[in-house]
């Protein structure tokens, strides 16, 4: 008899942010809340950070849920940031250790400039958004909002991003990103499998034109997050359709950020097929099965 199969990895919520970048819940700990609501596989994707796959692989064992390595990739496309999704790519590959470096260094820049025209108008400083990061950590604005929270600035994170951390507030501004292209070569490169997150948060005008997306597919595109709970629904059939064009694989995830932002763990999840041919494609490193 051949030897058995691995077993499948079904149950699977793709999207996943640790106190690595901007959730609040540490990686090993996220295992154990996603065994609570019954999850078989999580993938770890913080923003533009590996940093927390060893931690949470440590908890795999104990929680008998599986771990698919990932990263979320900030790039931007003209004046709009655009998230991809990368699974099971090699975490010391040189060109995304160079990239990612590189934009985590430029997010700690922007932080600070964005806290310095905060402080000139509320009382902040920037020990108040180190108190809110881990050590290590991508900074994000989700930081600055809880330091404006416990400030007593504005009564939740949600409430600063409506607000002062809102981009037409003024307070805000860029930090270097690549563009979409160079971000799908870098994941496939380093072996990864590239998904274009919440491709439709800004609703059906925003989606990326046909011919972008066919350049985004020439260069390995894999699939669309279509099944996420901030894409807009009038953005959903323009998507699908998109998906069936370019023969796109569609996922479903959370982006749970713990206790910063209001989507729950495991609220939207990626069929057992599709994350087999994820399992398949992505040979950068390995997932963590129990
Ligand atoms: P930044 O990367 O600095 O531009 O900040 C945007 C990030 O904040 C995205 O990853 C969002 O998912 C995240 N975020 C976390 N909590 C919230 C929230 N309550 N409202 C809006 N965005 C949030
Ligand atoms: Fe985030
Ligand atoms: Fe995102
Ligand atoms: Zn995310």
């Amino acid at each position: 008899m051949p030897p058995a199969e691995p077993a499948a990895v079904g149950g699977a919520d793709l999207h996943v942010h640790s106190t690595v970048s901007d959730g609040t819940v540490e990686p090993a700990d996220l295992l154990a809340e996603a065994a609570a609501v019954g999850l078989e596989a999580i993938a770890l994707t913080d923003h533009d950070s590996t940093a927390g796959w060893a931690h949470a692989a440590g908890a795999v064992a104990a929680t008998g849920v599986a771990l698919i390595p990932g990263i979320e990739l900030t790039t931007r496309e003209a004046y709009t940031s655009v998230h991809l999704l990368g699974y099971l790519l090699d975490p010391h590959d040189p060109g995304l250790l160079a990239e990612t470096a590189r934009i985590r260094e430029s997010r700690l820049t922007r932080a600070e400039e964005i806290v310095r025209r905060i402080a000139r108008d509320y009382d902040l400083d920037w020990d108040d958004v180190l108190a809110q990061t881990a050590e290590g950590a991508t900074v994000g604005r989700p930081h600055i909002a809880d330091a404006l929270v416990a400030r007593g600035h504005v009564p939740t994170r949600s409430d600063a991003f409506a607000g002062i951390l809102h981009p037409r507030t003024g307070y805000v501004q860029p930090h270097y990103a690549p563009d979409p292209l160079t971000g799908i070569r870098l994941i496939r490169a380093a072996g990864g499998v590239p998904v274009l997150a919440h491709p439709g948060t800004r609703g059906a005008d925003r989606v990326l034109p046909d011919e972008r997306m066919a350049r985004l597919v020439d260069a390995g595109l894999f699939g669309l997050e279509i099944d996420h709970p901030e894409n807009r629904p009038d953005a959903l059939p323009r998507l699908r359709r998109l998906a069936e064009r370019f023969g796109l694989a569609i996922t479903g995830s959370s982006d749970y950020h713990g206790a910063g932002k209001p989507n729950r763990l495991g609220e939207r999840r990626t069929s057992e097929d599709v994350v087999r041919r994820i399992l398949a494609e992505g040979t950068g490193s390995k997932p963590i099965r129990p």
